[in-house]
């Protein structure tokens, strides 16, 4: 039982400073770490991470930031034989944080924006697996094309929307599970409300909708069942980045692994409650023993 996650890998250059910049001014900092990023890369290595079997499939620049993010995914278990190699850059986010935690995200998609199509050998390995888990990072009409291919083998489709972009038909018809905060929730629907009602629109398109709600839990909700709702364990968050894409990721683990509705919703829980005690995204998510201590 596996999961292939389709999706962007990033080097993340993180500065921080005392304020970011406004227009023309200059601000100096000697703080800045380089690591491994993208919602793709992220949400494989969650997937890994909470050990599943993992494939990986994107693209990074034939660059020194394409073999960290290669060895970086390879590390944390996540098969990256598929990975594209192309020529020039791998997608780079320069994210910018304040000493009150607020930031400025610059992303240059590299390579990321360079996939734009599959090769047989890649819709090959979507047919193989159990379940398909995407996101927004790379050109939508490869996210559609992918999930055309997964839904014709009997694969789950799961996309998380984000960033958000407004979700045309030829995907929506194949989409077996949208993950979605509260924001791109109301986004999707097109109204607000309780996450209740606003699932309860998205089940009009998608037969299954996952709504992040925060500190406040999630929303699981599928077609033909009662929806089921859970709260987020009480911690003390230091940096919700990479919050989502944990979730993401164990989600789709916990998935593949057969556990009940309530279950997957718990283990995902953990999982991304122990993410966000913790500063960085990649550095952040947490392993399967980890989990599983959190849930004992
Ligand atoms: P995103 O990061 O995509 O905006 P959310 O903020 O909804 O998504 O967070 C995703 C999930 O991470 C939540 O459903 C919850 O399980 C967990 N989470 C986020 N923030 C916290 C928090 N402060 N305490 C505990 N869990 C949290």
């Amino acid at each position: 039982m596996s999961v292939v996650v389709l999706g962007s890998a990033n080097l993340d250059v993180v500065i921080a400073l005392q304020r970011i910049p406004s227009p023309g001014e200059t601000v100096l900092t000697d703080t800045i770490s380089r690591g491994c990023g993208g919602k793709g890369a992220n949400q494989a290595v969650a997937v890994a991470r909470s050990g599943a079997p993992t494939t990986f499939l994107g693209a990074v620049g034939n660059d020194d930031a394409g073999r960290m993010l290669l060895d970086g995914l390879a590390g944390a278990g996540a098969d990256v034989s598929a990975v594209r190699r192309t020529d020039g850059s791998s997608g780079t986010a320069y994210v910018m944080v304040d000493a009150q935690g607020e930031n400025a995200i610059v992303v240059i998609g590299g390579a990321n924006a360079g996939y734009t199509d599959l090769t047989e050998a890649e819709a090959d390995i979507i047919r193989r697996a159990d379940v398909l888990l995407m996101q927004f990072e790379v050109p939508i009409e490869t996210v559609t094309a992918a999930a055309s291919i997964a839904r014709a083998a009997g694969v789950q489709v799961m996309l998380n929307a984000a960033p958000y972009a407004e979700l045309p038909a030829d995907l929506l018809e194949n989409l077996d599970l949208l993950i979605v905060n509260e924001h791109e929730a109301a986004l999707s629907a097109g109204t607000q409300g309780t996450p209740e009602e606003v699932a309860t629109v998205i089940l009009g398109s998608v037969p299954g909708v996952l709504i992040t709600l925060g500190a406040a839990g999630s929303l699981l909700a599928t077609r033909g069942t009662e929806p089921v709702r859970i709260n987020a364990p009480h911690v003390t968050a230091v940096d919700t980045t990479g919050a989502g894409d944990t979730f993401s990721g164990a989600y789709a683990a916990a998935t593949v692994e057969g556990l009940p509705a309530v279950e997957r919703l718990r283990f995902a829980s953990a999982a991304a409650a122990l993410a966000v005690q913790e500063r960085g995204a990649v550095d952040a998510i947490p392993d399967r023993a980890r989990i599983d201590e959190a849930l004992r």
